[in-house]
């Protein structure tokens, strides 16, 4: 659950972070950490079932497994 106040405000889209997945760009909120997606309308929340896509890469610095 976000924390209040991203659930009164717009998310703060952190641009320092922003990267790109092959469809989108991609960041996290800086308040409440929720991952963001840029898609034609804007920011909004990533939703795991609907954006799902193998076609997007992983975040470039996520840890290798
Ligand atoms: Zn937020």
């Amino acid at each position: 659950m976000p924390p209040i106040f991203c659930r009164f405000l717009e998310h703060k889209i952190n641009r320092n972070r922003v990267w790109f997945d092959s469809l989108h760009h991609r960041t996290n909120c800086e308040r409440c950490s929720l991952p963001m997606i840029r898609d034609v309308t804007g920011w909004r929340v990533f939703n795991d079932d609907r954006d799902a896509d193998p076609r997007r890469d992983a975040h470039p610095n996520a840890p290798e497994q």
